[in-house]
């Protein structure tokens, strides 16, 4: 066994193997409420014994701020710190590199991963690669907490919620929650907020929330989402059972990573290399583009190395299928394009999904020639790494931030051409974008208001809210790119209005499985546009030139109409050309069509269509709708 970490000391470094309970000798800011490490040291004969429980041991200086401790012992579940000395004193902190921790991630973990796999994990396998990437935004806690969903009592909150089949509404057997429900909704990928051991919520009290976007231990997940929290082995194998069944159910899982910025600066990489690992300004003072009181300094090569080894050991050991990247906008481009090179050297290119938030919260301090990866670097970054599009968003639903601004489906005028570069997913030719793969076409997530909440805010009759409400979904499922939405958008989720609720509480944000059956009416209308999606290769292709198969488009006030080449690359479809029509306005919009047979695949009422095989002559838009109309040869 053998413990390696990038250290920067004056002195000599010890590695020391607490008692349990042994309180740190320096409280750690922010973490006093968990000061004492609630750990079970398992010892057995072949580990440390009883009266070595507390050891220090020097550790072995190598070459380039390397130290390392190697035993023939056997340490699983042991934990373990360091001890560094700095200006004088001997500062403690636990393992930046670790692969476990205790409650709360204070104390590091040696951990024998091997332990932690489940029950055929060598045999997991990630479903396969398809043309549709479908997206669906989770919170662990959100998706089984409220008593609705069915989940056994013990799991609701946890990893392990997951793992339930056939889980229905309060058990009554008949309406599906949880993992049916996801396959019903067709959805494709299953993306997961933070799950790497974050620092806001005590993992010790089961009643605390929050979204997870303040990073404790890069590479170990987070511990409230276990059921036994205490022992650091029981929230890897956990967190492995997830992955296992959400694969075995067909999904693929992406994990929200957040490397721009860390829960605070007592973070053990701040400790173990001083203002390494973070950018500061010229005149001393701490960058803080993140609006959380730090940002990550990505350009730097031990840093850089830190976010790739990290990345590449989530998609190795735990079989993850793609990482959606926090405030992208703070990191680098170089760092970005390694991530991606990385990943295809290994798993084959593109088939791990990587992309992210092109913007940042405010400048960053970031050095020398690194260029970040912002919005208007994206010609800088490679094919394969995808940002989500503000600009489709905004267009279609109106302004982000200002509630009575309004888009295309609610009132707005002159969005028009916006519309039109949403659907070819901004990447014509002369533009930055080079193809839809780096687009993820979207009108809501975690941040902002929920859609029906932004909608509310303009639209106050109920029923044309979720006319609406359809139309918007209409409108991004018939755009190129990454589709993605905030899981219970097609249920008409609500947080009551709130805009920002990474830290209200449970009952406001949680799932509200009740819900998805009074909206049946709206949540079905995804179901027939998500399986439509599934057989439109025109729409779905990501390649360089995909935009090209959108022709003939029309746009007159409130109304934007479009014919897409619907031709197979991948697999073929039934309907070799798609006429789509977007109609905002009050009246119906007619147009004539070429000759040969139309059938209506979706209209205002039904997005069901498709299977009917109707037929039409003309394409007529109902007020307030969308209208996709297919041709078969
Ligand atoms: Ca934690």
């Amino acid at each position: 066994m053998e413990l390696l970490s990038h250290i920067l000391a004056q002195g000599e470094v010890q590695i020391t193997f607490p008692q349990q309970n042994e309180p740190f000798t320096q409280i750690v800011e922010g973490q006093c409420y968990q000061a004492l490490c609630k750990i079970k040291a398992i010892i057995e004969d072949d580990r440390l014994n009883d009266s070595e429980c507390f050891q220090k041991i020097a550790m072995q200086k190598e070459k380039r701020g390397v130290w390392s401790y190697q035993t023939e012992r056997y340490l699983h579940g042991v934990y373990y710190d360091y001890q560094i000395p700095w200006d004088g004193e001997i500062v403690e902190l636990g393992d930046p590199y670790a692969r476990g921790c205790g409650v709360n991630g204070i104390r590091s973990m040696v951990v024998d991963l091997n332990r932690t796999n489940p029950l055929q994990w060598e045999h997991d396998q990630r479903p396969k690669k398809r043309e549709e990437n479908i997206i669906y935004e989770l919170h662990i806690k959100e998706f089984s907490w409220d008593e609705s969903g069915g989940f056994s009592k013990e799991n609701r909150g946890k990893y392990k919620a997951f793992t339930e089949e056939h889980t229905t509404l309060f058990g009554d057997g008949e309406h599906s929650t949880g993992l049916d429900y996801l396959k019903e909704l067709g959805v494709t990928h299953v993306q997961l907020m933070p799950v790497y051991d974050y620092g806001s919520v005590d993992e010790s009290n089961d009643e605390e929330f929050n979204w997870g976007y303040d990073p404790e231990n890069y590479n170990v997940p987070e511990g409230s989402y276990a059921t036994d929290t205490e022992d650091g082995a029981v929230r890897i194998r956990e967190f492995k059972e997830m992955v296992q069944s959400l694969h075995k159910n067909g999904f693929r899982v992406i994990m929200d990573v957040v490397y721009n910025h860390m829960y605070s600066l007592e973070s053990n990489l701040n400790k173990a290399v001083p203002w390494y690992y973070f950018r500061t300004k010229d005149d001393g003072t701490i960058s803080n583009g993140s609006a959380c009181g730090n940002d990550v300094a990505s350009e730097r090569p031990m840093c850089a190395n830190y976010i790739v080894d990290s990345v590449l050991y989530w998609a190795e050991e735990y079989h993850i299928d793609g990482f959606r990247f926090d405030l992208m906008g703070l990191l680098d481009v170089d760092l970005m394009n390694r991530i991606r090179r990385e990943l295809d050297v290994r798993y084959g290119r593109g088939e791990i999904l990587v992309f992210g938030e092109p913007w940042a919260a405010d400048e960053t301090a970031i050095e020398g020639t690194a260029v970040p990866a912002l919005k208007k670097h994206i010609a800088q970054l490679d094919c394969e790494i995808g940002m989500f599009c503000d600009d489709t968003r905004d267009a279609i639903k109106g302004h982000v931030f200002e509630a009575e601004i309004p888009g295309f489906v609610n009132g707005a005028n002159g969005l028009e051409e916006k519309i039109l570069n949403s659907v070819r997913a901004w990447s014509t030719d002369g533009r930055n974008v080079k193809a839809p793969s780096q687009v993820i076409t979207y009108v809501s997530a975690h941040d902002n208001w929920t859609l029906w909440d932004k909608l509310e805010k303009t639209i106050s009759d109920e029923e044309e809210r979720i006319r609406i409400n359809k139309m918007a979904a209409a409108m991004y499922m018939t755009c190129q790119g990454n589709l993605f939405f905030l899981s219970g958008e097609e249920f008409a989720r609500t947080k009551d209005g709130l805009e920002n609720t990474y830290n209200a509480p449970i009952e406001l944000n949680r799932l509200d499985w009740e819900r998805a059956y009074r909206y049946t009416d709206l949540r079905t209308y995804y179901q027939g546009l998500i399986a439509l999606r599934k057989q439109l290769p025109g729409l779905c292709d990501k390649s360089e030139g995909a935009w090209k198969r959108i022709f003939e488009e029309w746009k007159t006030e409130g109304v934007v109409g479009f014919f897409v080449d619907n031709t197979g690359k991948v697999y073929e479809s039934k309907w070799k050309t798609l006429c789509v029509i977007y109609n905002s306005t009050r009246e119906t919009v007619s147009k004539e069509l070429k000759e040969g047979d139309w059938e209506i695949l979706v209209d205002s009422e039904s997005s069901f269509r498709w299977k009917e095989g109707k037929k039409v002559g003309c394409a007529k838009a109902a007020p307030k709708s969308v209208l996709v109309l297919g041709q078969r040869s």
